[in-house]
Formats: C-alpha cells, structure tokens, sequence
C-alpha cells in the first residue's frame, strides 16, 4: 500500500524542477497524475517514461489552458482528487528603480499573472471535482513567502500571495476541500541559481549565505521537497490539515538575521 492509492492529482509546471519531481513522486506513491506545463517537450518525455500519465500543454494563466488540464485528468481516469498548483517564474532579484515604466505589462504584470492568477484559475477550475472527492489542493509557495531576499520586487509578493491563497482557501472551502501549501527553501531548477538568492546584492557571498540561512548545510535536490507534498495530497494522512504551509526551508526559518 502506497501512500497515494486511486488518488488522481493535477499539477501545473509538472514539466521541470520541483513539479517533476513530484510527478515522479506522486506516481511511486501510487497516483494516476495530469500534468499541465507550457514546455511540450518535456511532456512528451514524461509520456515516455511514465503510465498513468496525462499531459496538456497549455498556459496557466489561460481559463480554457486550465478547464483542459482537469478535463483532461477527469476523462482519463474518471476523478479529480488533487490539485498542485506548482508553475511559477522568477524575477532575478530585480528591485523597484529597476522595472521599466515603458512597459508596464512585461515588467509588472507577466509574473503575477502566472505565480498568482495562475494559481487561482487553476483552483477554480478544478473546484467542481474536488468539491466531488472531498479533495485536496497543494500550493508551492517559497521561503520567499515569509522572508524579503528570497528573490526581487515581483517575486517575492508573489511568493507571500500564496500564503495568502492557502489560509483564504483554506477557510472558505472547509470542511469540503482542504488547502496547504509548501514552502521550499532554495531548490537547485531551472528557476534558480545559488548566485540568486544570495550574491545579488553583495549582502553575502552564495556560500555566507547557504552558511548561515540553512543550518542543515546540504544542497537539496528538488526529490528532496517531494515528502512533503506526498504528505499533503494523502486523503488520510494530512486528515487534520488545513491551512499549513510545511516549511521545507533548511531549518532557515530558525535561524539568522533574516529569519521571522
Ligand atoms: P522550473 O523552471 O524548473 O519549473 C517551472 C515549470 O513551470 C516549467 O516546466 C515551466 O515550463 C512551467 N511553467 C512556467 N510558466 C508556466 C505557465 N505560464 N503555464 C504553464 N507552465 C508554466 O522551476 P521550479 O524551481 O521547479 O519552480 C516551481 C515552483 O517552485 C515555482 O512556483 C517556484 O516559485 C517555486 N519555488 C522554487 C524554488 C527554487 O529555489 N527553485 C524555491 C521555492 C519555491
């Protein structure tokens, strides 16, 4: 017995990084998984490698992109218990001074659409079917959801918005849905380099930082977070949660100056 049995999960950005990895994750454990992610690519790779595997190749941030990614997963295994909403973008630390008034939408809007109403649209549109299942839905929030250098002006209050998106969810859809999140402290992906989330400002240097933010000294991997998620998609094991977000932080969120 698998933690996740008969369990069928969504999850966006599935295609790279930490998503994939909880792809894999979530099919060790048993589940049948839908994957929505932008790069065809890396979908086809999955396809390959994996039964019980759906894909779309499609956009978060698009209503219709979202629908076919649960219509997807509905038809092909005939439920939806989980949604991980996961596909996000960074900013590379860039600061306020930094943003282009000359082009608003790519230099204020683009990132919030996807690590914000990406999220939203994919938890409204795979609601009716969690409603069905008595659900669960898990949200990749970041360390930069509770701290300031864990990327720039954009990411970062994207980042704390899913805390937001968590507690919110988490009580309106209670005691039907249950909603938590993750927050993973640095991941070695596509998204991110040591050199920015540490380096950028010449606070400390990529090593100072690892040092004396992560007392648990490794360097994760993105297999190393996927634990968590397999614990927040269990129908049984995460029974009493809602509204947790786990911090898979490197025991960052006890230590140091820039820990709250
Ligand atoms: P990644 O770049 O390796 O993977 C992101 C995936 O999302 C990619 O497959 C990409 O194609 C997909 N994607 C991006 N925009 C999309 C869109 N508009 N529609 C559909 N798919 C889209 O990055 P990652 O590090 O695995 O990031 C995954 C999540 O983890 C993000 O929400 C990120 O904020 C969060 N996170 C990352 C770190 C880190 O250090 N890497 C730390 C904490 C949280």
């Amino acid at each position: 017995m698998t933690w996740l049995d008969n369990q069928v999960a969504l999850v966006t950005g599935g295609g790279s990084g930490l998503g994939r990895a909880v792809v894999r994750r979530y099919l060790e454990e048993g589940a049948q998984v839908a994957v929505l992610d932008l790069d065809r690519e890396r979908l086809d790779e999955l396809e390959a490698e994996f039964d019980d595997i759906v894909t779309v190749q499609g956009d978060v941030t698009s209503l219709a992109d979202n629908e076919r990614g649960v219509s997807t997963a509905v038809d092909a295994f005939g439920h939806l218990d989980v949604f991980v909403g996961n596909a996000g973008v960074f900013d590379d630390n860039i600061s306020l001074p930094e943003l282009d008034l000359d082009d608003v939408d790519s230099n204020f809007a683009e990132l919030f659409e996807v690590n914000v109403l990406g999220y939203l649209l994919g938890a409204r549109t795979a609601l009716p079917e969690l409603v069905k299942t008595e659900g669960r839905m898990v949200f990749t929030a970041s360390q930069a959801s509770f701290h300031s250098d864990g990327g720039g002006i954009l990411y970062v209050p994207s980042k704390h918005a899913i805390a937001g998106i968590v507690r919110q969810l988490a009580f309106e859809l209670a005691p039907t849905v249950r909603v938590n999140g993750v927050a993973p402290g640095y991941v070695p992906t596509d998204l991110s380099t040591t050199d920015s989330l540490g380096g950028e400002r010449g606070i400390v240097s990529p090593e100072e930082f690892e040092a004396a933010n992560h007392p648990l000294n490794i360097v994760p991997q993105p297999e190393d977070y996927t634990g968590a998620y397999v614990l927040l998609a269990s129908p049984a094991n995460s029974r009493p949660m809602t509204g947790t977000i786990i911090r898979a932080d490197l025991g960052r969120s006890v230590r140091g100056i820039t820990s709250v």
